[in-house]
């Protein structure tokens, strides 16, 4: 089973008291891992699904140029910039054409994977589900998708009939995460999947709001949608005897001062949270531009394939190596096809201001390189040492299964 609880720093993990999550720690082993960048949900989710970094999953950033169909493509930064870019498209950029489209048919997800070498994989409320079954909606006039063969997604796709309430309304107090606790609740009283792949994302959004160390209430309720889960098996031992267990999350956060708009002269900018693009033809000229801004930490661009990362008029590979697996993870964000050509990691304490002028100043964000936004907590019960990156997980799941072998052998 693989857990994600969507922006839990760490340091919050660490220090919870919450039984579920302490019962987890005890039994397992626990390491601090890294993200990819932008570290933002919906590239994150991506390279947990297909153990990849953009240059290979296609998935560039909350908001994004798409050249091909020359538009901009919003995942939904806030609700107002999903209406700003056109609410009927966001919504469906972010439910089906991220993983009808965007993903790239290159990434192959932990879904395919396993279900090629007929195991059942189960997903509730990841947004990066692609796979081999067709799922009807449950509304009318939404598009078919692609899932896992046990698929639920916010009410709107469900494979089978749990009676788990709506999911959609109250996001706040947390509806979203008892609609998945309810659906688990079902798969584990069956035991109805192989691979389960359960996200919680109800806690990023409190703690956008609280910041990065307040949201214990949201903390208290993803606890009680894994105890959901253990009580569901018969016991935490039952539990544990029964599934082995990752538990991570998609990235963290920081504490957010000040927010900009980031305009450049002569460059579409795609910004959100603490990470930004700028689309132009002249990568040199546009990162130029903003050596007098305070809120860039740095900016990057690819120069004869070679990356070039500056900071107030100086050019030097070391910006990046300040960070974790800096070089690298920027490397992988500039190689994505999708990418903008200048790529911009937040200052510490700066955000900036999405398509409709939101932001989280006073609380929490994330998206840049900076080690806080990057880091996450890795946990693995009954699979070995947990991996250092995000990216790791997915070969992990395929060792558990023995697929990867299987597969080099063929
Ligand atoms: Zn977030």
């Amino acid at each position: 089973m693989l857990v994600v609880i969507d922006g839990l720093t760490p340091a919050m993990l660490e220090a919870t008291d919450t039984p579920a999550l302490c019962f987890l720690l005890d039994h397992g082993s626990y390491r601090r891992a890294v993200s990819t960048f932008p570290s933002l949900t919906p590239v994150c989710l991506a390279s947990i699904a297909t153990g990849a970094h953009p240059d290979v999953h296609g998935i560039p950033h909350l908001v994004w140029w798409n050249r091909r169909e020359q538009r901009l493509v919003e995942y939904g930064s806030s609700f107002a910039a999903l209406r700003a870019a056109g609410l009927a498209q966001g919504i469906r950029d972010t439910i089906v054409n991220l993983n009808e489209q965007h993903l790239s048919k290159q990434a192959e997800t932990i879904y395919e994977a396993l279900e090629d070498c007929a195991l059942t994989t189960a997903a509730i409320n990841i947004t990066t589900y692609r796979g081999r079954h067709r799922h009807l909606p449950t509304i009318p006039g939404a598009p078919a998708v692609n899932g896992p063969r046990r698929f639920f997604f916010y009410s709107l796709y469900e494979s089978d009939q749990t009676g788990a309430p709506l999911a959609v309304l109250g996001r706040s107090v947390g509806s979203i995460d008892a609609y998945a606790a309810a659906v688990g609740r079902w798969l584990v009283t069956r035991d109805g999947f192989d691979l389960l792949v359960f996200y919680l994302p109800d806690y990023d959004f409190a703690s956008h709001a609280l910041g990065p160390d307040a949201a214990h209430e949201a903390l208290a309720r993803a606890d009680t949608s894994i105890a959901a889960l253990f009580a569901a098996a018969g016991g935490p031992d039952e539990f544990l005897e029964r599934y082995a267990v990752v538990l991570c999350s998609d990235h963290g956060q920081t504490h957010v001062r000040q927010a900009v708009r980031l305009d450049v002269d002569g460059a579409l900018v795609t910004a959100s949270n603490r990470a930004a693009m700028l689309y132009g033809s002249d990568p040199r000229a546009l990162a130029a531009a903003l050596d007098g801004e305070p809120s860039v930490g740095v900016a990057a661009f690819l120069e004869d394939g070679k990356v070039v990362a500056r900071r107030g008029g100086d050019e030097d590979l070391g910006l990046l190596d300040e960070h974790p697996d800096g070089l690298a993870r920027m490397t992988a964000a500039l190689r994505n096809p999708n990418a903008g050509e200048v790529l911009v990691s937040a200052a510490p304490g700066w955000e900036f201001v999405d398509l409709a002028g939101r932001h989280h100043t006073g609380g929490g964000s994330h998206g840049s390189l900076v080690l806080a936004d990057s880091e996450v907590p890795m946990l693995t019960v009954g699979l070995g040492d947990p991996p250092a990156s995000i990216v790791g997980i997915k070969s992990l799941l395929l060792d558990h299964f023995g697929v990867a072998v299987a597969r080099r052998a063929a």
